[in-house]
């Protein structure tokens, strides 16, 4: 099943210190309307089956929005749009515009919410936005973004208190939040597999990985290519074929890291996508990995 992270535009109403995906350019992209319902259009003969609104706000270009998950309806693609909530101010305005989601066929509405998602939307909007979604029957969860710090338990707490649905997403420190401050982690040695959804970005690049995949600038490992030059198929099935991709599927990052010859002991103090990086966006060692991807690497035991 081909599912991927649809980004419109870059554009954000709020400026948050840990985003991903911003970084320092005052700039910001989007792409066409129309560009984009063609791809669409291309991504339903490509298989596609679920697409992921996100990158910079979706509800800022709402009736483009609203205009393209009709469009995913119209071609049995399922939706999702990523969202900081900003919109949902009162429970009327709520309504309204989730009902006009509805009627257009949104699956689902995934919530961003953390302690610097909250310094610029009121947690009560998300509130709002939550309770609008069971109201007009649109799935919903919130994606609390922490760095497990105690500066989050009141965060943690108001969710359960008001019994909605959320996960925990650890911070990734790519984009803003390469800059913010990090504690040591203490973690299990874990295989750290990705699913590894791809990400279309608004100037049309694609990349492998839709989470911090697009800042690996040395190598760019991750870049699938531009649909100005290739097809979507074409891109999706470098994705899907490409060995060392492949190995982070199955093997997971961690088992990666140690056939590269890192230390169990210096493994469990890198987060996922920093270690990731550490392998990945080094010349060296991707040259290295690269060489041994389809041979000794996805032997390798420790
Ligand atoms: S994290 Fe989300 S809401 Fe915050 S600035 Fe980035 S795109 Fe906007
Ligand atoms: S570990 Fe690598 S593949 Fe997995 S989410 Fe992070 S950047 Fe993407």
């Amino acid at each position: 099943m081909r599912k991927i992270a649809f980004g419109y535009s870059t554009r954000c109403n709020i400026k948050c210190s840990h985003c991903v995906a911003a970084d320092e350019r005052p700039f910001h992209t989007k792409m066409e309307l129309a560009r984009a319902r063609g791809i669409i259009g291309e991504m339903a003969l490509a298989g596609v089956t679920g697409i992921s609104f996100t990158a910079g706000e979706p509800f800022i270009y709402f009736d483009d929005l609203l205009e393209l998950v009709a469009l995913c309806r119209e071609k049995n693609i399922y939706t999702r749009i990523v969202t900081n909530s900003f919109w949902a101010k009162t429970p009327e305005i709520t309504r309204e515009l989730l009902g006009r989601l509805r009627q257009c066929g949104l699956g689902e509405l995934r919530l961003s919410y953390s302690r610097w998602h909250q310094h610029h939307v009121p947690r009560k909007m998300v509130l709002h936005a939550a309770r609008g979604c069971m109201a007009a029957g649109i799935a919903y969860f919130v994606s609390f973004v922490t760095d497990f710090s105690e500066e989050d338990d009141s965060f943690e707490q108001f969710l359960r208190d008001h019994g909605l649905k959320f996960f925990p997403e650890p911070v990734i420190y790519a984009g803003r939040a390469d800059a913010i401050g990090r504690s040591a982690i203490l973690t299990d040695y874990q295989d750290n597999r990705c699913a590894m959804n791809p990400y279309l970005a608004p100037d049309l690049n694609m990349y492998a990985c839709c989470d911090a995949g697009s800042h690996f600038n040395t190598t760019n490992f991750f870049l699938l290519g531009n649909l100005k030059d290739h097809s979507l198929d074409q891109l999706f099935a470098r994705s899907e074929n490409h060995p060392l991709y492949t190995c982070i599927r199955h093997m997971g990052i961690t088992n990666i890291a140690s056939f590269a010859g890192i230390k169990s002991r210096e493994i469990v103090t890198y987060r996922k996508c920093e270690l990731c990086k550490k392998l990945f966006d080094s010349p060296e060692t991707l040259k290295m990995l690269g060489k041994v991807a389809q041979t000794e690497l996805p032997k390798w035991i420790r």
